[in-house]
């Protein structure tokens, strides 16, 4: 699999500063900020900072540091959104996935029920 990332991508110009985000936390390899479209009281998107297209491309090509500092802010976020009872982490991936960003994210739902996982 050839994975050819975009630097043109909303979460790249996030990461460069050059549009704002409302950060809930943030390491030294990855970032953490409010959806701009919430589907849940709490909607959040951890990303990396490296470049990374999706899901799988960072499973395969990133460090153990970048791992762990990913998962790292998974853990925080539910730690500072509160998310007890439970939530939903979802990485939406290329087309079958219907992923609108090619900058891997992880959207973590939750502070409501959720339902079932898939509507179809
Ligand atoms: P996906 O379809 O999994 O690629 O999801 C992309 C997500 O990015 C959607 O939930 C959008 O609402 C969200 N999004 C797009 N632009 C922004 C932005 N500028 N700030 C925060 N979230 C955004």
């Amino acid at each position: 699999m050839e994975y050819a990332y975009d630097d043109q991508n909303i979460f790249a110009k996030i990461l460069r500063g050059e549009i704002p985000n409302k950060t809930v936390y943030e390491n030294d390899h990855a970032l953490a900020f409010d959806d701009i479209a919430p589907q849940a009281p709490v909607h959040v998107l951890v990303i990396p900072k490296g470049p990374y297209m999706s899901l799988d491309h960072f499973a395969r090509d990133a460090s153990a540091a970048e791992h762990h500092g990913f998962m790292q802010a998974v853990a925080e976020v539910c730690r500072i959104t509160g998310l007890e009872a439970g939530f939903r982490g979802i990485s939406n991936t290329r087309t079958h996935g219907i992923q609108d960003v090619p900058h891997y994210h992880m959207h973590i739902l939750g502070g409501r029920q959720l339902g079932r996982m898939l509507s179809d």
